[in-house]
């Protein structure tokens, strides 16, 4: 369904608008993107970018399942115990992978070392510190090279509120390897979203409730109503007052 609305809306854009879409925001597995290759002949390059919050998203689903595949060999890495991966850890270690793309776009490499000094520095113990693609200069967040910067000896990591243990690393580094790849991170560098998106679709199940069935003209004038509020607010049901 996707695929086709998204099939129509790009094809009528140039006998109704004059124009070409370049871009499309999609979520990672969508085939949408396929589909959208051809919709303007062959010479016309349409890229794909990625969703920085479905990235998130399937970083933490990732852990979920690495959780569940290895409970059914019996091995646990998701219990209570300190070091395992939990709900809190796998929420932060998303935070930070979004953050990392956030804060270092449009650096390729420079997101790379970021994703990965969070998973480093989550794994360090007092016995193995990994701090060294942890920040050393600009506002260092790694109290271990802050302490470093100032000639300091660094506190123990037993303080570290996010710890995940050696066993834990060794099962998520693949996780972590597919979503940090240079061709993913490539597609993130406009960081956009589909909130925007999600949002105008929340106005519009406002105004016709997914549950209730209504015919397609009920449909188009809850949509229409949709876009209106949404681009314009309640200026457009003002001004349609006036000239009443
Ligand atoms: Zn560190």
């Amino acid at each position: 369904m996707e695929v086709k609305a998204a099939k129509i809306l790009w094809t009528r854009s140039v006998e109704n608008c004059g124009m070409r879409y370049m871009n499309v925001l999609s979520v990672g597995d969508s085939k949408t993107h396929q589909h959208l290759l051809d919709v303007y002949g062959d010479n016309m390059k349409i890229s794909k970018e990625e969703c920085l919050n479905h990235v998130a998203k399937r970083l933490g689903t990732g852990f979920r399942n690495k959780v569940k595949e290895c409970r059914s060999k019996g091995v646990i890495i998701g219990g209570r115990k300190d070091g395992s991966l939990k709900e809190s850890p796998i929420l932060k270690l998303t935070n930070f992978h979004r953050k990392a793309i956030q804060d270092n776009v449009p650096d390729v490499q420079k997101m790379k070392t970021a994703i990965f000094a969070s998973l480093f520095h989550t794994s360090s113990a007092d016995k193995a510190p990994k701090h060294n693609k942890c920040p050393t200069v600009v506002t260092p967040w790694c109290f271990y090279q802050r302490a470093l910067a100032n000639n300091e000896k660094p506190k123990s990591h037993s303080s570290m509120k996010t710890k995940l243990s050696e066993q834990v690393l060794e099962k998520i580094l693949s996780v972590y390897q597919r979503l940090a790849n240079n061709e993913l991170l490539a597609r993130c560098v406009s960081v956009k979203t589909q909130n925007v998106n999600a949002s105008c679709h929340s106005v519009i199940w406002n105004n016709c409730p997914k549950e209730t069935f209504v015919s397609k003209k009920q449909l188009e004038l809850a949509v229409i109503s949709a876009i209106s509020e949404f681009n314009f607010g309640c200026l457009n049901n003002l001004s349609a007052g006036r000239t009443e």
